[in-house]
């Protein structure tokens, strides 16, 4: 089914009906299409706790769209307008998500209908213990049934608290620490989760770019060096993604869009700059190098070479998909483009690069924390050393044959693996596998319009041949 672009569609409707065109493109029969497409279970709770001697009743989800595969996985939202659809739409796109970058979990996600902003460290802890306190004696976390992460409002302080309250009520659970990912490293987290959307984006567009048919489809051509890119969101996703694409890549950030105001230099912000700025002054006013514009919903127009929206859903719908000027809209955040306006941005030739695939990179860490929970050991420390003596011996039969390798590069030679490396490596390789897989279904099928379609059929693919070998037809 496609929908005309003249309606458009909630958050929920827009995946479902991506899942369809996906459908389309694979032969599965109706049930099973219908089974799949459907979340499979979502407990709603209601719990009090008392703030500053009154009770205050608070309202959370747990949605399992999938469990083709387990556990489940999906990050836990606090904020002002959750509601169970925004949540149910989350967990598919888990769902999606998971099985495109071959993360073995179904999918899953949370939601706390909460202002975090307005309560102190203390309360945020006790609401955040009761809430998992809920979805702990509902089966709705533990290491193998379904493993919460952080998401929008939520970050290693909550996860924290998290693991720390299931371990309260499973005592002797030796692998309680899975139970959660996107921990501090002190309490059993992994290196590189924090910044692991962000660099997912990074290596997302790199892959990109590095296909030179994909990059002249989008009316561009070379790298991201030197590209025009204005970022929308600067919190975590959007800090890491811009900070490493402006670092890294030397591409010109030459705007930054938060939700009460914008900074604008053509030729290119210094992010970290700005990020200090924001944290310390609580907003971009008055920021003294880039032009700051109160209302920065229009800017995402501005003419740019790349959009990355890494905030909210829906930014981009069917009132602003026309006045679009980028080339391409990176989508860092979940569902930052509707239904209605995807066709819209694709009638004008914009470029979208799905979601559903480039911000893969979080759970993919999140993958590797969970695997170095159940294994009890930090990725590297095992083989470090014994890299280090290998490469060692490289470069002295090197230099033993007259040639003087350069210090610096026969330190960097040497080196064993970190666990930091080990974590970029891997992620750096599913990112750029993923894409391989989506642009070649993508330049294979006359029936596929988009990147969103062709990411969608190979996952919609997989869990149909997950739940088929499993064994659900008679
Ligand atoms: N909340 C993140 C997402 O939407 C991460 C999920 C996870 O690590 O499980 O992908």
């Amino acid at each position: 089914m496609t929908l005309p672009p003249d309606k458009e569609v909630s958050f929920k409707d827009s995946v479902n009906l991506s899942f369809d065109l996906a459908r389309a493109t694979l032969e599965i029969p109706d049930g099973m299409a219908q089974y799949i497409r459907n979340v499979n279970n979502v407990y709603q709770v209601r719990f009090p706790v008392k703030i500053n001697g009154e009770v205050e009743t608070f309202i959370g989800w747990r949605a399992v769209h999938s469990d083709h595969k387990l556990p489940a996985k999906g990050g836990i939202r606090f904020a002002p307008h959750v509601d169970q659809n925004e949540v149910e739409a989350l967990a598919a796109l888990m769902s999606y998500k998971c099985a495109l970058v071959d993360v073995p979990f179904g999918g899953s996600k949370g939601g706390l209908l909460i202002d975090p902003n307005k309560y102190d460290r203390e309360h945020m802890e006790k609401i955040t213990r009761r809430f998992a306190f809920e979805l702990i004696q509902k089966g709705y976390i533990g290491s193998g049934t379904n493993v919460p992460a952080p998401d929008m409002g939520t970050g290693q302080r909550e996860m924290a608290w998290i693991a720390s309250t299931y371990n309260s009520y499973r005592p002797g659970d030796i692998n309680h620490l899975a139970c959660v990912t996107g921990k501090p490293v002190s309490m059993g987290g992994i290196q590189g989760r924090v910044e692991a959307t962000g660099r997912g984006v990074v290596f997302g567009l790199r892959e990109f770019f590095r296909s030179p048919d994909d990059v002249k489809r989008a009316g561009l051509e070379g790298s991201l060096e030197g590209k025009k890119i204005i970022v929308q969101g600067l919190g975590n996703v959007g800090y890491y993604t811009a900070k490493i694409l402006q670092e890294e890549d030397g591409a010109k950030i030459v705007g930054v869009l938060e939700y009460n105001g914008a900074l604008l230099d053509p030729n290119g912000l210094d992010v970290e700059d700005v990020y200090r700025y924001k944290v310390a002054q609580k907003g971009l006013k008055g920021y003294p190098d880039a032009t700051y514009v109160e209302d920065s919903t229009p800017l995402l127009e501005e003419a740019c070479d790349v959009l990355i929206p890494a905030a909210m859903e829906g930014v981009i719908n069917r009132e602003n998909a026309g006045r679009i000027q980028a080339k391409i809209i990176a989508e860092a955040a979940n569902g930052p483009v509707t239904f209605a306006a995807e066709a819209i941005l694709q009638e004008k030739g914009v470029t979208s690069i799905p979601d559903v695939y480039l911000n893969a990179g979080g759970v993919t860490v999140s993958y590797f924390e969970w695997i170095k929970n159940l294994s009890h050991i930090r990725f590297g420390r095992i083989q470090k050393r014994y890299e280090e003596g290998k490469n060692l011996q490289i470069i002295k039969a090197i230099e033993g044959s007259g040639h003087k390798v350069p210090k610096a590069l026969a330190e960097k030679i040497c080196a064993g693996s970190e666990e930091i490396d080990l974590v970029r490596s891997g992620l750096d390789d599913t990112m750029r596998t993923a894409w391989q897989a989506i642009r070649e279904r993508f330049w294979s099928h006359d029936s596929i319009h988009s990147y969103r379609i062709a990411a969608m059929s190979i996952a919609v693919e997989k869990i149909h041949n997950s739940y088929a070998t499993m064994g659900v037809y008679p």
